[in-house]
């Protein structure tokens, strides 16, 4: 099948769509900061930003642990036992929960 000769409909809109594709992208990644939410939520473990909405949606992706004072903390799914350890030494110490920073955590076999 050859159709060579009638490629003369080029559609111009289309370089135009890809203009405003990368625009929209640029604009939705900084807006992060624009939501005047003052609930800004973070993993008591690994300190990562969790948007409200992993605490509902399915799977879920994050979570609360309760603390023995009753306060809620904010755990992901895979970082709840490293969050419970955190909690226990915040309840037996009484300081507040230790978040680690980035980078530093259990790298395995260490515990
Ligand atoms: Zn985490
Ligand atoms: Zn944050
Ligand atoms: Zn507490």
């Amino acid at each position: 099948m050859e159709t060579g000769h009638e490629c003369r409909a080029t559609p111009s809109s289309m370089k135009r769509e890809k203009r405003l594709t990368r625009r929209e992208r640029k604009a939705a990644g900084g807006s992060d900061a624009a939501t005047g939410n003052a609930a800004h939520i973070h993993c008591v473990a690994c300190g990562r930003h969790i948007d409200p909405s992993e605490f509902t949606r399915t799977p879920t992706s994050a979570r609360y642990l309760r603390c023995q004072h009753g306060s809620r903390h904010a755990s992901c799914t895979g970082c709840v036992s490293q969050a419970m350890e955190l909690l226990q030494e915040h309840d037996r110490t009484g300081e507040p929960v230790r978040m680690r920073p980035p980078g530093t955590e259990f790298s395995g076999g260490h515990l």
